[in-house]
């Protein structure tokens, strides 16, 4: 490992080490990470958002502190910060994050700057996720790159020419509500037809329970009964590795509607890696295979040429080595408020 502290003799030109947050709705996770992508220590406490915007802020910098403590980080080593939600990241404002009720136009960068006493940039999670995975995942060593996260919501975010595209606002890349069918299923965004709602949890979800009130035969119920809880994409997903018919036609469903999708996306950015992330990625061939077929079917000529559709290398650390990212192209730009 290089000695961590040329990174604190010159914050400007020689960081090799940077510190990390990605901060969930349930978690916030904070590490520190060396430019090489490498995770040298890791801290998480849990967000409890109940307990208010201050005291969500003072763990996130409790966290950054302690792991920063542990590998011996400097005062000046910046910090990037991977947010659930629309950020501006060129004024440091979370404008609204769903699973934080309550935060809307928060000045989070000059919140957590005043905190810590260190450069801190901020991003959206998913378009972190899309950094991460470009820089040290399923995207290294190219330069263009279309991430879609699939989990109970859908994002993405996406890398053109080795930049991350922000758009007016840093609100780009905002791919689960690009609209795949007119007049498809409402979506929780309030419109319908989005990828979404087509190929999140709740959507894969809603469809299972669907053809379970029709009549149609399945070990859902058993495995419902069996465990507990919801309906939801996982169980779906084990029923379909279970060879239930059911769970397979919805589970090829949601990949067609992400094929479909994906072709769009490869003629609006010709990318060289889409990569697909979030839960879903776990139902592994029951998904992509039906993607890599919907996407064949719809890809004009030549935008098949080096693309490779495949799923996240980086898994749950996909964000939170993203936000490193941040942190290393601030600090690189040397735009950091404080530096
Ligand atoms: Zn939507």
């Amino acid at each position: 490992m290089e000695p961590p502290d040329s990174a604190i003799r010159n914050p400007q030109s020689a960081i090799d080490t940077v510190l990390a947050v990605d901060l969930g709705g349930t978690h916030a996770r904070a590490a520190a990470v060396t430019a090489a992508g490498r995770i040298v220590a890791r801290r998480q406490a849990p967000t409890a958002a109940d307990a208010g915007r201050d005291a969500v802020l003072d763990r996130v910098a409790g966290a950054v502190t302690e792991a920063a403590g542990a590998v011996g980080l400097g005062p000046d080593v910046p910090v990037g910060v991977a947010l659930p939600g629309a950020v501006d990241p060129v004024n440091g404002v979370l404008y609204f994050a769903p699973n934080l009720p309550g935060w809307r136009d928060v000045p989070v960068r000059d919140l957590l700057e005043g905190r810590l006493g260190r450069p801190v940039a901020l991003g959206n999670d998913l378009n972190a996720a899309a950094l991460g995975e470009w820089r040290y995942g399923a995207g290294r060593g190219t330069r263009h790159l279309v991430f879609i996260g699939v989990g109970t919501g859908v994002g993405g975010g996406v890398i053109v020419d080795g930049r991350l595209l922000l758009g007016r606002h840093g609100l780009a890349g905002e791919l689960g509500h690009a609209v795949i069918a007119l007049d498809g299923p409402p979506c929780h965004c309030g419109r319908r037809g989005c990828l979404e709602a087509h190929t999140s949890g709740w959507a894969i979800a809603r469809d299972a329970q669907r053809l379970l009130d029709a009549g149609v035969p399945s070990l859902l119920p058993d495995l419902l009964a069996e465990r507990g809880g919801e309906l939801d994409g996982p169980l779906v997903t084990l029923a379909a590795q279970r060879e239930d018919e059911l769970a397979i036609e919805v589970l090829a469903g949601a990949g067609r509607a992400l094929g479909h999708a994906a072709a769009s996306f490869a003629h609006i950015f010709n990318p060289e890696v889409i990569a697909i992330g979030g839960g879903v990625i776990a139902a592994g061939p029951l998904l992509f295979d039906p993607l890599q077929e919907a996407l064949a079917e719809r890809l004009l000529n030549g935008f098949d040429r080096d693309l490779r559709v495949v799923p996240s290398a980086l898994g749950q650390d996909a964000g939170l080595l993203g936000a490193a990212v941040l942190a290393l192209e601030n600090a690189e730009r040397g735009t950091g408020n404080m530096g």
